[in-house]
């Protein structure tokens, strides 16, 4: 047996009479080394995107006894839910006849929170490798690297950014009282609110503000709107000012703040003023994966392809939420609620296929069984 150093690490080398092996084992260590001085851990999962189907994930790994890492670009965890309606009640999950946004984000928050993630902000994972030994390599923009054994895809339709009103006077208002996202409700609280555009955000903001608005217009280039029908019933047959198809043409007031709006009708080009006090725009989001549509992953209407494991096309990447792409899916937090087990236990059974399929009750779990 000798005894050799590689930085510092002693080396045993038992034995070993073949060089070839020799150099290999120096290889492997060396390649330990650099990630230890990187300090870099391998994972066995980590987890792209922290909305609330990546924090669920998160909690269901820690039920599989994965060491586990979630890694969000934006500064904050919660996804599009905190981004978008963090006020808004959510209706739709089971169990939970109503709940505000930011609130369940906490409750997913403290719940991932069980088994100790480790958490990542502010990186946008970009660049993908897998090693000579299966170990994959995550880059992010900022340059730091991600060692992990298998990756699940949260990322949503990827990172987020508003479509803004193409006019001079929109970047002279925005900040002020003109608005692309709906963060306080109390902000709009006996005001003359004037959304322009006809999506389900829109729709729903609409909804949330007419109760505590002194007015809400809606005004949509289209006679169709986007989102859930009870919604758009729901709005129509409020006191919600519907005026379709009408489209948003000029902003007009002081230096500090919008006073009213020119909407045109979208055929007879008819032109109306709307005097307001906030202005909501919402004409779509820019959505993009990014660099991650170049790592070979197979990618239908934008979403991430997965099979009934939310296995995707790489082996030991997996995909759950709004980022899979499959028949059937069901593009709310409750699908991605089961999406989110279901990859975590393919990756298990990536890890180990002598693994049970599938954890125990939570209930009965070791960590939360005196909670
Ligand atoms: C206005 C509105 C109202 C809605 N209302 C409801 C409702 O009432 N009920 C319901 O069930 N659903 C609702 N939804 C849909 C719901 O928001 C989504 O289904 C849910 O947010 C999907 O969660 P997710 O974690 O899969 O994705 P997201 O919430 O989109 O989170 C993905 C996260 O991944 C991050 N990310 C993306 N790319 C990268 C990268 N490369 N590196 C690092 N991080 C990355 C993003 O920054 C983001 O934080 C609504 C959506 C909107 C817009």
């Amino acid at each position: 047996m000798n005894k050799q150093r590689l930085g510092k690490y002693d080396i045993l080398c038992i034995d070993i009479h073949s060089q070839l092996n020799v150099i290999t084992l120096m290889i492997d260590l060396e390649r330990e080394a650099g990630r230890m001085a990187e300090n870099q851990e391998v994972y066995d999962v980590t987890i792209i995107g922290g909305g609330p189907i990546g924090l669920f994930t998160a909690f269901y790994c820690g039920m599989r006894e994965l060491k586990t890492k979630v890694i969000e670009f934006l500064p904050r965890l919660g996804g599009k839910v905190s981004l978008f309606f963090p006020e808004k009640m959510i209706r739709d999950i089971g169990g939970i006849p109503g709940i505000a946004g930011e609130q369940l984000i906490e409750q997913l928050k403290e719940q991932a929170a069980t088994f100790d993630p480790d958490i990542v902000l502010n990186q946008r994972v970009t660049g993908f490798e897998r090693l000579a030994d299966g170990t994959m390599v995550l880059t992010s923009s900022e340059g730091e690297k991600h060692y992990t054994r298998t990756v699940i895809l949260a990322v949503g339709m990827g990172t987020l950014e508003v479509n803004e009103f193409d006019s001079q006077d929109a970047s002279r208002y925005a900040g002020k009282n003109l608005h692309y996202k709906v963060e306080k409700l109390d902000a709009f609280k006996g005001k003359r609110v004037v959304i322009s555009g006809g999506g389900d955000t829109a729709v729903d903001w609409a909804n949330e503000l007419e109760p505590i608005a002194a007015s809400v217009t809606v005004v949509h280039r289209r006679e169709e709107f986007g989102g859930l029908e009870s919604s758009v019933t729901k709005m129509k047959q409020s006191s919600v000012r519907v005026l379709t198809p009408y489209r948003l043409e000029h902003l007009s007031g002081t230096d500090e703040r919008i006073e009213s709006v020119t909407v045109c009708h979208a055929a007879s080009g008819h032109p109306e003023e709307i005097e307001l006090d906030e202005l909501i725009i919402n004409h779509g989001f820019k959505i993009d994966l990014g660099p991650m549509k170049d790592w070979g992953l197979e990618i239908e209407e934008g979403r991430i392809k997965a099979d009934r494991h939310m296995r995707t096309n790489l082996p030991g990447v997996f995909v759950a939420g709004d980022a899979a792409y499959y028949e059937s899916k069901l593009r709310l937090i409750a699908g991605g609620f089961t999406e989110g087990p279901t990859a975590v236990n393919s990756a298990k059974s990536y890890l180990d296929p002598q693994a049970e399929n599938m954890a125990m009750y939570s209930t009965h779990h070791k960590k939360l069984v005196h909670k």
